[in-house]
């Protein structure tokens, strides 16, 4: 790797020669002007986001040619690789940060949560094990505490941060599967809405649970999973001599928000002596919200509960959560102690009395890698911490809030628009709706018109709104109906989003919608040629 010439002043402060590293080796004062040059560059791309296109994309083709080239034999300048990054890679990406991304689940970290980020890279933290980590590994305890008081866990519950809420996922249903079928997943079933997210399809996927013996079944018209169909399904597949071990249920769907009946499925996995696992990726946080609390009554009943911190926690990719209620099932589902990791057995230490300060909690020592898949990890919870800390809980709590009080100041402006039909309510910050016209469309040409709405948004590149499909039955929408719909799906999750990007997305829509629905039209009266 070449470098430029290094800064005096850098390696008087240093007061010593770098170490002999040889060609690898970066000194000092040319080390501190580059991280300037990265620390300016994001900063400035921060603090122009909102003037930028929210759209950054191009051809396979184009990105070839920009990128395409063999491996380096030689090193180059950091400072012209760094140009390189910013001519040819960062534009061509979508702004999930910027203030009008609308769509899917956006992530907007604070800039505390990167300076999280740059300090576990920077100091590259092995978080396997306590011998490594005893810092790090104590700040995940607490953050993981700070966590279970968001969604009302006990204290004692156990939990690990993973690279996101898939990750979680596979890790809490792994848990379900050792608990409830001794690791075996033979005739294993698996109970969940037609809403739940793909990742559970994978995690099951990859557990040995397949499609044919996890059950989708029909949401209910409010796009929730019935309780009685739970029911009456796993008396089914008992009598069929199948083993049902787990309901999955949601704290907030990706399409629409909506939260599944928690107590009731929380009885009913006690009575049936199945593990109640709750993916709540994007929506569980919310519980520290009123507005949030209203919808996740139930949420503490859940024997694991997956959350996104990278979703509404406002902290970077990537940041995920499981806490699985009973204490030592994660250990259970994944410890294993090789002989070159005796150095690193933790959990002794504490039971003993080393400073002889008498009896204290029982506070053992704790290897992360016995409580998931990864042996090296990140120090993921220092940018929570950080974040955190910087801005304390109050300020978290008021921007979760805010964006949901965007989305029903959206659902109130959808309902006064006679262009505008709602299709699903504000429910933890998400809501479909789409576009009908006035005059109206004819039903047969509205997902196409819409579809255009979608079209024109990312090719004009100022709003970037997601669309979906959503139950449609005797002119009205529903969960669980076998016709569906296409809608437009909206959701202002970021904390710098306002009222007015809101109302101007939904002009948008109606301006978009008119161009389409006008073109539909005279493609339709139009004589045949
Ligand atoms: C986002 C999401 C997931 C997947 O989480 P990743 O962090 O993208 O891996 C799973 N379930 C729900 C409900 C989600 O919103």
């Amino acid at each position: 790797m070449a470098t430029r010439s290094s800064s005096p002043e850098g390696e008087g402060k240093l007061g010593r020669e770098p170490d002999p590293g040889g060609p690898l080796e970066i000194p000092p004062g040319e080390m501190r002007r580059l991280a300037r040059l990265v620390a300016d560059a994001v900063v400035e791309r921060w603090c122009g986001l909102r003037e930028r296109s929210v759209v950054g994309t191009a051809s396979r083709r184009e990105m070839e040619g920009r990128l395409r080239e063999p491996l380096p034999y030689h090193g180059r300048p950091i400072e012209e690789i760094l140009g390189r990054f910013w001519e040819d890679v960062e534009p061509f990406a979508g702004r999930i940060d910027h203030p009008r991304f609308l769509a899917f689940i956006p992530g907007s970290p604070t800039f505390a949560s990167l300076l999280g980020d740059w300090l576990a890279a920077g100091c590259n933290f092995f978080q396997g094990t306590w011998l490594e980590s005893a810092g790090p590994s104590q700040v995940e305890l607490v953050v993981l505490d700070w966590l279970k008081g968001c969604v009302g866990f006990p204290r004692e519950s156990d939990g690990l941060l993973t690279s996101g809420g898939s990750a979680a996922n596979l890790l809490g249903l792994a848990v379900a599967r050792e608990e409830r079928l001794g690791g075996d997943p033979a005739g294993g079933t698996v109970y969940a809405s037609d809403q739940t997210h793909t990742a559970v399809d994978r995690a099951l996927r990859i557990l040995g649970i397949p499609g044919a013996r996890f059950r989708r079944l029909p949401s209910g018209p409010d796009w929730r999973l019935e309780p009685e169909a739970v029911a009456r399904a796993v008396a089914e597949d008992r009598a069929a001599g199948l083993r049902p071990f787990c309901v999955v249920a949601n704290a907030g769907a990706t399409n629409t928000g909506a939260v599944d009946p928690l107590p009731e499925l929380a009885d009913l996995c006690r009575r049936e002596g199945l593990w109640l696992h709750v993916d709540g990726a994007y929506g569980a946080i919310a519980r520290i919200t009123v507005r949030g609390r209203a919808h996740l009554a139930g949420l503490e009943r859940a024997d694991s509960l997956v959350l996104d911190p990278h979703k509404w926690l406002y902290v970077g990719y990537e940041c995920g959560c499981l806490l699985v209620r009973e204490p030592d099932a994660l250990l259970r589902s994944f410890r294993v102690l090789p002989d070159y990791l005796q150095d690193a057995e933790a959990g002794g230490r504490a039971a003993a009395d080393p400073d002889g300060a008498g009896p204290r909690p029982r506070a053992p020592e704790v290897n992360f890698a016995d409580r998931g898949l990864q042996l090296t990890r990140q120090a993921r919870a220092l940018k929570l911490w950080l974040s955190f800390k910087a801005h304390g809980l109050s300020a978290v709590i008021a921007a979760v809030d805010r964006t949901q009080h965007l989305a029903e100041v959206a659902a109130r402006r959808i309902g006064e628009s006679p262009a505008l039909q709602l299709a699903s309510p504000p429910t933890l910050g998400i809501l479909c709706f789409r576009y009908v016209g006035d005059p109206a469309v004819p039903e047969a040409e509205r997902d196409a018109v819409n579809e255009a709405v979608i079209r024109g948004m990312v090719e004009e590149g100022r709003f970037m709104l997601s669309s979906t499909r959503l139950g449609w039955e005797g002119g009205a929408f529903r969960g669980g109906a076998a016709e569906s719909r296409y809608v437009i799906r909206l959701c202002p999750m970021n904390y710098r989003t306002t009222e007015a990007d809101v109302g101007a997305a939904l002009a948008e829509v109606e301006r978009l919608g008119a161009t389409a629905a006008e073109r539909s039209d005279s493609s339709r009266t139009r004589p045949a040629s």
